[in-house]
């Protein structure tokens, strides 16, 4: 993998650093500005939840939101696999009671 495709990977999969109402993923203070946060936001690599494919919507207790964060290798595999489009089979956390 180039490095272009892989910082084009980096930016599809990094969710926002703050959650829809606000909340630092870092720090977990609303509307944070904080420095430390930023950079450690901008190197972070995710990819899409090898539990659930993103097919969680909460549910899934792996990840956030369908993404994990990973090392680099784990976004070239995790990035590399062939992604369902639509959940196939009730996961695992789905059937928990
Ligand atoms: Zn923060
Ligand atoms: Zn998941």
């Amino acid at each position: 993998m180039d490095s272009r495709a892989f910082a084009g990977l980096a930016v599809q999969y990094r969710p926002a650093r703050l959650n829809p109402a606000g909340v630092c993923l870092y720090c977990e203070t609303r509307w944070c500005r904080s420095s430390k946060c930023i950079e450690a936001h901008a190197a972070s690599l995710w990819a899409p939840c090898p539990v659930c494919d993103g097919f969680s919507f909460g549910r899934c207790n792996n990840c956030m939101n369908g993404v994990v964060e990973v090392s680099r290798d784990g976004l070239i595999e995790l990035a590399d696999r062939v992604l369902p489009r639509r959940a196939e089979e009730p996961v695992a956390y789905a059937v928990a009671a």
